[in-house]
């Protein structure tokens, strides 16, 4: 196999050495692989091209990194919490219930991930679990798996949640409102990673934390994006909830 897949200029669709020759691609599997990763993922992976600092989108998350814990942050139990859903899909297998918690200064903090491959009912449990457990004032559901949860939910009996669902689409591109938007937040300090969670824990550890903070500086080249996204909802859930005040 050549290795030697130099680009000439990927932005017209052209290749020094077609790909589609190479692996059995078709050009138009691969610019459709272009399209749905992006150009930096793609780079990556189909051209062994390595991640510059240049394409992580969240370049500040150390800088939020802290060496605490949740519970040495004792006045967390007055924060308002949120959470948000990234539900599996048939390409995706798991799923993510993450909740922040906002302090009255307005700095958001991590306080609880959940990685599962739960689905369904079990989903449904899971995500009630959480709400009631952090007592989250709003959860953000990705909309396009919020009609059959709503509906599972209402067989069992329970229309308590505060439910929103979220409808992706080019807000998550946008300069403000999407995911760049994150890190402006980290670069301003409004966040806080309870780094002492995850501390000392082995570079393949496959618990939430670790598997969140993997997430957060390789995206968008992360093999996975699951916590990036709940934990995006989540960050909706919360701006929402000012809105709702103001
Ligand atoms: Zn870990």
């Amino acid at each position: 196999m050549k290795t030697n897949l130099s680009v000439v200029d990927y932005r017209k669709q052209t290749f020094a050495i077609p790909l589609w020759d190479e692996g059995g691609f078709t050009k138009g599997t691969l610019i459709h692989i272009r399209e749905e990763r992006g150009n930096a993922a793609f780079e990556r992976g189909f051209r062994q091209r390595a991640i510059t600092d240049e394409d992580k989108l969240f370049p500040h998350f150390l800088q939020c990194k802290k060496p605490i814990k949740i519970e040495d942050l004792g006045e967390i139990d007055a924060w308002k919490r949120y959470s948000g859903v990234d539900p599996a899909s048939e390409v995706r297998p798991g799923s993510v219930i993450f909740t922040i918690g906002k302090s009255p200064q307005g700095v958001r903090i991590p306080i609880e991930i959940r990685r599962g491959a739960w689905k369904g009912g079990a989903l449904v449990d899971q995500i009630g679990d959480a709400v009631r457990t952090n007592r989250s004032q709003v959860c953000m559901v990705e909309n396009n798996a919020l009609q059959d949860i709503i509906r599972q939910w209402a067989l069992e009996k329970d229309r308590s949640l505060p439910l929103k669902g979220y409808r992706t689409g080019s807000q998550k591109s946008d300069e403000i409102e999407g995911l760049p938007g994150m890190d402006v937040e980290m670069e301003n300090n409004g966040w806080l990673f309870p780094g002492g969670e995850w501390d000392g824990h082995s570079g393949n550890c496959q618990c939430s934390w670790c598997v969140w903070e993997r997430e957060m500086m390789d995206y968008p080249q992360s093999e996975t994006s699951d916590c990036v996204m709940a934990m995006w909802f989540a960050r909706e859930a919360s701006r929402m909830a000012v809105v709702q005040v103001f």
